[in-house]
């Protein structure tokens, strides 16, 4: 084959390929068989071997095949990608669409979209070719993610129809449809991987990937509903963009009403509502949006949303079961709280069995009995928690709650002051405060002894090797090797933690010995000394021998500390008991004062106050919270006019409204990302 021939073969190829793949990922209505399309595309493989200089970036070849990528490149959206103003009931956006027809006079058209629950998509076509994807970021700047999102197979890399050859910027929806998340969650258990909590965050992970080709493992589809400009091609409204889009090669949801009362939007929303678990995707609501382009202009944007859309949530997923039982667990203050055992029913996606009642008032409140049929959900799709009995069903056999008057650990007696709504078991020596103490030192936040788990702690406990936290730094690997893991063989003899695996623990106790001043303070486990507050006093005092000694007035005045915190700390040092366990945690080399290696110039962010509000999709707060101090920033948990940057996730708290208010930067995580990595301030 000459050159040239070759060529033409491959462009005639790469448009046949193009064409069937659309039809079979877009449209799912394939012309031929798998076989054949396979032929076409190892044939257009051969070729582009053979010629490496007619592979063009829009082949269907080259879906998979950048490196992996340290950083994403900043991109700076040309216009703003906005969030959506929320109605969280049907009175909400009945609301919104009586105001929207008072100023736009009845009679206004809106288009109803699902409401997909992903993560949004920039896509920019240069002459009708893919050459960009971004990420929303935080709506002014977000992230080139390229080489990720040209691996979705439902992305054209060339437009077709009335797009083709269009210089155009099209926006949308990432998502992973739910049997993919579900398929990937057993893949990365059976890894031992993390698994993600819903597929919003397993597609927001995955298109942040550095490898394009785990990207393209991971089964993403998009949906695409936005037309950047639409007027440069004669469109006037979101129908005819929808319309354009699907023409030009994107996928676009098929269930979009275009309504004109607010009887019809709503009936759209119910609809939606009751099919919601048939879709193979996540919907979190309903997305309402004025349907003209020039009514749309007429209402404009508020500065984080626009005023023509609304996205109308769905209300909390509830489901009906059984209260079998009302138990109550001893916390490491001693706090005794009752949690709720029910007859396991999914929810939301997971199967659930219990859930926290917080206190004998919460239940008084709620009218529980045992044996009531409940209403139980997911607040914020993650906690489950009980709303309240279903009174109308009960039989009569049903039976009230009632606080033990000692702790079902120790059965000391259990004591509550006037003013508190929590009862707890006073008993220093009680074995399920001090288990749950030994798990809290231990834990991932505190000083993260790795493998040190809850079962081997009570194992441990059980065979009188560990009784309070400086008992860790006592086991030597003999000992830890010879405990039985509560697994036993076939033949019915114990299984034990064995060598290997004695060895890591006792190197994992080894290195938690040098842990931050702040982690150590968390992991005493202090009343009212959170992951916050602990790391205040450690940037305040440099040891736990300082903050020990230090007076009531003197801790109160550090900043983030109140009286109470005080009071607590102080209290905490006074008791022998406690100022015992700190000279044997010092006597066996646990470092108590800050080891301030870091020299100054790696200290970028020092004098800068951060909060956090609102989940990170990369990182946990505590990791986030750790690195910034690791920067020489503080972190605090209220927001004041001495704050420097508020960095909001998903489903951000008050704190934003009060960062606004005060007029404190508002940053997005990939502001923080770049903080992180550079020390680079946003602007
Ligand atoms: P929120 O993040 O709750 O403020 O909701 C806004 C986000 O909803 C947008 O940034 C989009 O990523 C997402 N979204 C999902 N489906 C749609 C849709 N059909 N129209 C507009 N936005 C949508
Ligand atoms: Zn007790």
């Amino acid at each position: 084959m000459t050159s040239q021939d070759a060529a033409e073969r491959a462009q005639k190829l790469r448009d046949l390929i193009a064409y069937h793949a659309w039809r079979y990922y877009v449209l799912d209505a394939p012309e031929i068989s798998d076989d054949a399309y396979d032929a076409l595309v190892r044939e257009l493989e051969q070729i582009e071997r053979e010629h490496p200089e007619l592979v063009t970036p829009d082949s269907p070849t080259q879906r998979v095949g950048a490196p992996p990528s340290e950083q994403f490149a900043p991109v700076r959206h040309a216009q703003r990608m906005y969030s959506l103003d929320n109605a969280m009931d049907e009175a909400e956006l009945v609301a919104w669409l009586e105001r929207v027809g008072r100023e736009l006079g009845t009679g206004t058209r809106f288009v109803c979209e699902l409401k997909i629950d992903g993560s949004s998509i920039a896509l920019t076509y240069r002459d009708g070719v893919l050459v960009r994807a971004a990420t929303r970021g935080d709506g002014a700047v977000g992230e080139d993610v390229t080489a990720n999102i040209r691996t979705i197979k439902t992305v054209p890399l060339r437009l077709i129809g009335p797009g083709a050859g269009a210089t155009v910027e099209v926006r949308g929806e990432v998502f992973m449809p739910k049997t993919s998340f579900e398929r990937l969650n057993e893949a990365q258990e059976a890894a031992g991987a993390a698994v993600f909590a819903n597929p919003r965050n397993a597609a927001a992970g995955s298109v942040r990937q550095k490898d394009p080709a785990v990207t393209a493992s991971r089964d993403l589809d998009t949906f695409l509903y936005q037309v950047v400009e639409p007027e440069r091609f004669g469109l006037a409204s979101q129908h005819e963009a929808l319309e354009w889009l699907r023409a030009s090669g994107f996928k676009v949801n098929p269930d979009v009403r275009v309504c004109s009362s607010a009887d019809e939007v709503l009936a759209f929303c119910r609809e939606a509502l009751s099919r919601r678990h048939d879709l193979p995707y996540e919907i979190d609501g309903v997305v309402v949006k004025v349907d003209s382009f020039a009514q749309q202009a007429e209402l404009g944007f508020t500065a984080k949303a626009p005023r023509w859309a609304i996205a109308y949530k769905f209300p909390p997923e509830e489901r009906t079961t059984k209260l079998l039982d009302i138990r109550v667990s001893v916390g490491r203050t001693g706090a005794l709280t009752p949690y709720a055992v029910f007859e396991p029913v999914r929810v939301a996606g997971s199967t659930i069995a219990r859930a926290t009642l917080h206190n004998a008032d919460e239940i008084a409140r709620k009218g529980l009995l045992i044996g009531d049929t409940i209403v139980v959900r997911k607040a914020g799709d993650v906690i489950p928690e009980v709303v309240g009995p279903l009174v109308e069903l009960r039989d009569g056999s049903e039976r009230p709650f009632v606080m033990p008057d000692s702790c079902p650990s120790c059965g000391a007696k259990v004591w509550k002051p006037e003013d508190e709504a929590v009862w707890r078991c006073v008993n220093a020596a009680c074995p399920a405060q001090r288990v749950e103490r030994l798990i809290h030192w231990a834990s991932r936040q505190a000083m993260d002894i790795e493998g040190m788990g809850e079962e081997l702690i009570r194992r441990l406990v059980d065979e009188g090797l560990l009784r309070d936290v400086s008992d860790f730094y006592r086991l030597d690997e003999e000992q830890l090797s010879r405990v039985a893991t509560g697994r036993v063989k076939k033949d019915g003899t114990p299984v034990l933690v064995g060598p290997v695996v004695a060895r890591k623990l006792a190197a994992a106790i080894e290195a938690s010995k040098h842990r931050p001043l702040a982690r150590l303070l968390f992991g005493l486990g202090i009343r009212h000394v959170g992951a916050t507050v602990a790391s205040v006093l450690a940037d305040a005092f440099g040891s736990l021998e300082a903050i020990g000694s230090a007076g009531l007035e003197e801790l109160a005045s550090v900043e983030g500390v109140g009286p109470v915190i005080a009071a607590s700390v102080r209290a905490f040092f006074e008791n022998p008991d406690n100022r015992d366990l700190v000279a044997r945690l010092a006597a066996a080399g646990v470092a108590t004062r800050e080891e301030r290696s870091e020299p100054a110039g790696n200290r970028p962010l020092d004098g800068l106050t951060f909060v956090l509000t609102g989940a990170l999709l990369s990182m946990t707060r505590e990791q986030a919270s750790e690195a910034l101090r690791s920067l020489g920033a503080k972190v605090t948990d209220s927001v004041s006019k001495k704050t420097s940057f508020v960095v909001v996730g998903e489903n951000p708290g008050s704190k934003r409204d009060k960062a606004l208010a005060l007029g404190v930067p508002v940053i997005g995580e990939e502001d923080l990302v770049r903080i992180l990595d550079s020390g680079e301030l946003p602007a």
